[in-house]
């Protein structure tokens, strides 16, 4: 198998698709493919539900939050989440923490009056502003964080306190990497393709009250209320990206559940980091040291010639998708779940051996 550092859609475990493979033509002896059956059958209600329970176990997930499989992906929830939470005479506050930040603020721009509650764009996004620095506004509907940027490389460490203002979170790029206390948010969601599966569904954790009733002029399908009525299955879901997502949190509770995968994790990233840190300058992390992102590692290397050749070698070498997203430029390894320790012990021996020949 492929060295895969693919930011996303990305790596999933060789268990994972061997299963998938192995019930591929016959689901649990029904006599076809659980992509053939109805999504009215039993058979499928039991793996949508089995999903939702399985993902509130892992998590930690409060009884009062509803769990939704949407499609669209994530970037279809930057406009539902104004579309159904910012009323008039409100804001919504977003921390601008880079590439995924912005693009969820500038949806909501389109919908109604939005605020940044922080930002560290001086600093060209290679951190998560200070919590301390985070000012919400008391009209504020929400408060959205993303956090992880996917493409800087920054994470949060710790999240702000909101009191009575929901907090909204984006975890397209960290869910399920590590144990979160669900209920301080108001809401989570992802797209299912880095940590959770494969593209095709979104997830939506929610706490009940906030989407009881959504305001009547929104189409059907952008309303939470519609999806929290049909139980995510008002119409045709995404069924096999939602099977596949039910094996990879089986996969991750095989593992020993969220603790265990952040531990295996945090071995995984510190591999690199410590290669960057140790390179006496030849490599450069990018994001500051303490919003470093456990899924995904932006460094560079002293001149785009270089850059350019690491990215060729590496290919040559069987790694994939190290180089960096284009509107930041360098190179980025992504590690999440489901990329083994022994990718990364690969990649920093690839690394140090470069900077041998290179350095
Ligand atoms: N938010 C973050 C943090 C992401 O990394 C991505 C995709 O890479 C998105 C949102 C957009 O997700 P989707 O492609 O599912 O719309």
């Amino acid at each position: 198998r492929a060295f895969n550092f693919n930011a996303g859609p990305a790596a999933l475990p060789l268990e994972v698709l061997q299963q998938a493979q192995e019930q591929l033509v016959d689901y649990e002896g029904a006599g076809m493919s659980i992509m053939e059956m109805s999504h009215r059958s039993e058979i499928y209600e039991n793996v949508n539900g089995g999903t939702q329970s399985l993902l509130r176990e892992l998590f930690g997930i409060p009884s009062n939050y509803k769990i939704l499989f949407l499609q669209g992906g994530a970037s279809t929830q930057f406009a539902m989440i104004p579309m159904n939470l910012l009323k008039a005479g409100q804001v919504g506050s977003y921390v601008m923490t880079g590439s995924w930040a912005d693009k969820a603020i500038k949806e909501a721009k389109l919908i109604g009056e939005t605020a940044v509650a922080a930002t560290s764009e001086a600093d060209k996004f290679n951190r998560i502003p200070n919590i301390s620095d985070i000012q919400i506004p008391a009209n504020s509907a929400y408060l959205h964080v993303t956090s992880n940027e996917t493409i800087e490389g920054t994470q949060y460490q710790q999240f702000p306190v909101t009191g009575a203002v929901p907090l909204i979170a984006d975890m397209s790029s960290d869910i399920l990497s590590r144990p979160i206390d669900v209920s301080k948010f108001g809401m989570i969601y992802a797209g299912a393709q880095k940590n959770l599966g494969p593209s095709g569904v979104t997830i939506v954790i929610v706490r009940e009250d906030l989407v009881e009733e959504s305001p009547k002029s929104i189409p059907t399908m952008l309303r939470y209320d519609t999806h929290v009525k049909n139980n995510s299955l008002y119409n045709t879901p995404p069924s096999f990206s939602v099977y596949l997502v039910n094996l990879m949190l089986k996969w991750v509770q095989s593992r020993g559940g969220v603790a265990a995968i952040e531990q295996y994790n945090r071995d995984k990233t510190k591999l690199i980091y410590d290669t960057i840190d140790q390179s006496g300058g030849f490599y450069r992390g990018f994001a500051d040291a303490g919003s470093r992102s456990a899924m995904n590692i932006t460094f560079r290397i002293q001149t785009e010639e270089l850059e350019k050749q690491f990215a060729l070698e590496s290919e040559q070498h069987g790694f994939i998708g190290l180089k960096g997203h284009r509107s930041v430029g360098g190179l980025r390894a992504s590690t999440y779940n489901a990329v083994p320790l022994e990718s990364c012990k690969a990649l920093a021996e690839f690394m140090s051996d470069f900077q041998k020949r290179n350095g």
